[in-house]
């Protein structure tokens, strides 16, 4: 199933995508709540999904399916050409930062270019989106924890990211992670780690790779992540950047206002984000 969070013109209310239309679920609550209780939920939403009425898709306004997460981490320097190209070495423990839950973006959204913080950069990444919380989950469980997968743009301010050996406010920005379009659930996406995804600047292809060359896979970020904190219903984690980023092309090339960004993943959908200028 893909689930959407949307807004029609009364606010923001789940949907479910049914080819190019959707359904509203006429559920109370957020996509957090529908995630919660998704076993109880699955078969009425079902039903909902073949007999609801439908809406077309260009009549309504897609926001992040996931509008608030709990939290929003982010593993760095986790594909070969992106760590080569960063000229790191291939890190022996997971190097991960947070972006802050303020960051989060609608799929078409428009992203800012601050004035006094120009060095904005694309992160073209599969985003997986925690199901059933838990602690000390095993990577031989960690499917089992994921809700499904969407697309994501892990934007980063390079000079803020860089100035202090802490990234996460360079990670941080306002309107720096937009998610989207929808949720694929898990079930509709039988191998995460198979997927082409892309990103297209103006058009031109910057990156190009497939979730295969992961260093950690997904289970293992997952079982990383959840040794040291309890992952919940909704939890949003970006699992990695290849290689193609602005900040590594000769020469260096940021995003400017005007340019349009978008990010695809197979199966999954795109997103894609106008940039624009901001004080
Ligand atoms: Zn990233």
């Amino acid at each position: 199933m893909k689930l959407a969070t949307f807004d029609a013109g009364a606010g923001p209310q789940t949907g479910i995508i049914v080819d190019e239309e959707i359904v509203a679920t006429g559920l109370p609550g957020t996509m957090i709540d529908l995630i919660s209780s998704w076993e109880r939920l699955q078969p009425e939403l079902n039903d909902i999904a073949r007999s609801g009425e439908r809406i077309a898709l260009d009549r309504v306004k897609l926001l992040a399916p996931v509008q608030r997460p709990g939290k929003i981490f982010a593993i760095g320097l986790n594909y070969a050409d992106h760590i080569a190209e960063s000229r790191m070495d291939t890190p022996e423990n997971q190097v991960w930062f947070t972006k802050a839950v303020t960051s989060i973006n609608g799929p078409f959204d428009p992203v800012e270019v601050p004035s006094f913080a120009p060095y904005v950069d694309y992160e073209a990444e599969l985003v997986a989106v925690v199901g059933i919380g838990g602690r000390n989950i095993s990577a031989e469980n960690a499917a089992s924890h994921v809700f499904g997968y969407c697309v994501g743009n892990d934007v980063t301010e390079r000079m803020w990211q860089h100035r202090t050996p802490q990234w996460s406010l360079g990670k941080s920005f306002d309107t720096h992670a937009p998610i989207g379009p929808w949720i694929t659930t898990a079930d509709e996406v039988p191998d995460p780690h198979s997927l082409g995804l892309r990103c297209l600047v103006n058009g031109e292809t910057r990156q190009n790779s497939n979730t295969k060359h992961l260093v950690f896979d997904i289970w293992q970020q997952i079982e990383h992540l959840s040794q040291a904190m309890t992952l919940e219903p909704g939890d949003v984690i970006f699992t990695g950047t290849p290689g193609g980023i602005g900040a590594a092309m000769e020469p260096r090339t940021f995003l400017k206002p005007g340019d349009v960004v978008r990010c695809e993943i197979e199966a999954l959908g795109a997103i894609e984000a106008p940039m624009i200028s901001v004080e």
